[in-house]
């Protein structure tokens, strides 16, 4: 591990019930990178009644995106706070354009390229699929039929554009999201090096 050609800073994109979340988790135990995840996040700060917290919770019950100053900053902090010793795997950030650019603007005063862009490829209906199941599961109180398809909806409409700016600027590798999590895991572990 920790060898040179490493791509060791990584953005996990794709919709919401794609497995982010799990392939993420994933690479961070394999490759020690910090797992960053604004959702999770976001839900800490609501748990433990922070301003931003209180701030986020309607717009995340809602199945709304946060407004993207909110995100910017908290982000912002996290990579602060990280140094750059480890690398790290952004999931579910950037989700509209304007984070992608203060994103792009952030990193390279940092002098820390984003090495690839990993797209989770699922169809819509494996995903509304996937979503009821783990409404069931974990009862999120996001994950109830109408606010699954508005969180689909503004995936398509707020978050899909990032990949055009960013295909532009980064690497982006496409992964079909559909096979089990041990397939999509080792795709992605082929592209990180
Ligand atoms: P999912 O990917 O399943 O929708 P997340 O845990 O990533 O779940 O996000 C839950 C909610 O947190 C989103 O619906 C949104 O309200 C908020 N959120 C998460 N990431 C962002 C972001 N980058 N920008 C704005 N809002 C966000």
């Amino acid at each position: 591990m920790g060898g040179q050609g490493l791509r060791r800073r990584l953005i996990l994109f794709g919709a919401p019930g794609s497995g982010k979340g799990t392939q993420a988790e994933l690479l961070r135990q394999r490759y020690d990178l910090d797992h960053i995840a604004p959702g999770d996040m976001l839900r800490e700060h609501r748990a433990a009644g922070t301003e931003l917290g209180h701030l986020a919770s309607e717009y995340m019950a809602a199945g709304k995106l946060v407004p993207d100053e909110l995100i910017v900053n908290m982000i912002r902090h996290r990579l602060e706070d990280d140094g750059d010793a480890k690398g790290f795997v952004l999931d579910g950030f950037p989700r509209t354009v304007p984070q992608a650019r203060s994103l792009q603007e952030l990193l390279e005063k940092m002098d820390r390229p984003i090495d690839l862009v990993a797209v989770l490829d699922v169809p819509e209906e494996e995903l509304v699929a996937r979503l009821s199941r783990r409404a069931t599961e974990e009862r999120r109180e996001d994950d109830t039929p109408e606010i699954i398809s508005e969180r689909l909806r503004v995936y398509r409409v707020q978050t899909e554009p990032v990949l055009e700016y960013l295909g532009d600027l980064v690497p982006v590798l496409r992964l079909d999201g559909r096979g089990s999590v041990e397939e999509v895991n080792g795709a992605l572990v082929q592209a990180i090096g």
